[in-house]
């Protein structure tokens, strides 16, 4: 069956919240000792914050400024406006071995209780239908993103998924330091590539995948999410050129600049 995918843009909106929890779902191995993925939990700061927030697509993100001045981008992965809450997932990356950047480390340390702004969603973008097959190929920022479309696509889904990630070990769940891991459990109709990461050409890996993967038997069919460093958009699109799908009806972005 055909798929649509379908931009919805959303009035302004600045929400006041507070950090209100944090899960340490999974650290990274060796290679990127130092890394983690932590789960935040931001609650309204007062009620009726969060009064009209929604995210209905896979990959509908927010901007939260944590520090006065510097907002990053982050994908929902959950959220209630009864209960007054939002989640998200935050890549801590680390230099050196130890957090580096804005978000990274206010994720990791900041006191309970500590304020963020949060803007958005600006909009959101919907895919409907049932894609004949899918290509979801993200790195390590945007596996929230990724499992939010698993979960929308469901356990029937076909096609491939390559994932360029540190965490390869705790993507379904990892014994610590969260048992439950990053709980992304791809059903079985994927093709699963674990990638690994290359710190000096981050992304490259996601790009020689992509282009290393036979065409679409129809265009029409074939739904590509494709979101990394951004050296990933230009080779993402040529892949969408050479498959014969338009730029509109697929997911490309840079998530993140070297
Ligand atoms: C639509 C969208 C959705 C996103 N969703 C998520 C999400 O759900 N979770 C998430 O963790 N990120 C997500 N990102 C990426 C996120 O915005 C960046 O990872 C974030 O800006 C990093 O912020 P920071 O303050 O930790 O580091 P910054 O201050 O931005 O950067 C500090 C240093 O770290 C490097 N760096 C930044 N990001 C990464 C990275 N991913 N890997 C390695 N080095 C990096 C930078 O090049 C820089 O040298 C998303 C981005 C977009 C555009």
């Amino acid at each position: 069956m055909p798929y649509d995918l379908t931009r919805h843009p959303f009035p302004p909106a600045a929400r006041r919240l507070t950090l209100a929890a944090r899960t340490v779902l999974a650290t990274a191995g060796d290679a990127a000792a130092g890394h983690a993925f932590v789960r935040v939990r931001l609650a309204e700061a007062q009620p009726g914050e969060l009064a009209g927030f929604i995210a209905p697509g896979g990959g509908d993100h927010v901007r939260v400024e944590v520090v006065e001045g510097a907002d990053r981008t982050e994908t929902v992965v959950a959220h209630s406006v009864e209960e007054g809450w939002i989640d998200l997932d935050i890549l801590v990356h680390s230099s050196a071995g130890s957090a580096s950047g804005v978000i990274g480390p206010w994720a990791a340390e900041a006191p309970i209780g500590s304020p963020a702004l949060m803007h958005g969603p600006k909009g959101s973008v919907v895919l409907t239908g049932a894609p004949g097959e899918v290509v979801l190929a993200g790195d390590d920022s945007a596996l929230p993103a990724v499992r939010r479309y698993l979960g929308m696509l469901g356990p029937s889904v076909t096609g491939h998924l390559l994932l360029e990630t540190h965490f390869g070990a705790a993507l379904a769940g990892g014994a610590q330091p969260d048992p439950a891991g990053l709980g992304l459990v791809p059903p079985p109709g994927l093709r699963v590539s674990i990638l690994r990461p290359d710190s000096s050409a981050p992304s490259a890996a996601l790009a020689e995948a992509l282009a290393a993967l036979p065409p679409p038997a129809d265009p029409l069919e074939r739904f590509v999410f494709a979101c990394g460093e951004q050296s990933l958009v230009a080779p993402a699109r040529a892949a969408l050129a050479n498959w014969g799908i338009d730029v509109e009806r697929a997911v490309i972005k840079g998530y993140w600049r070297r």
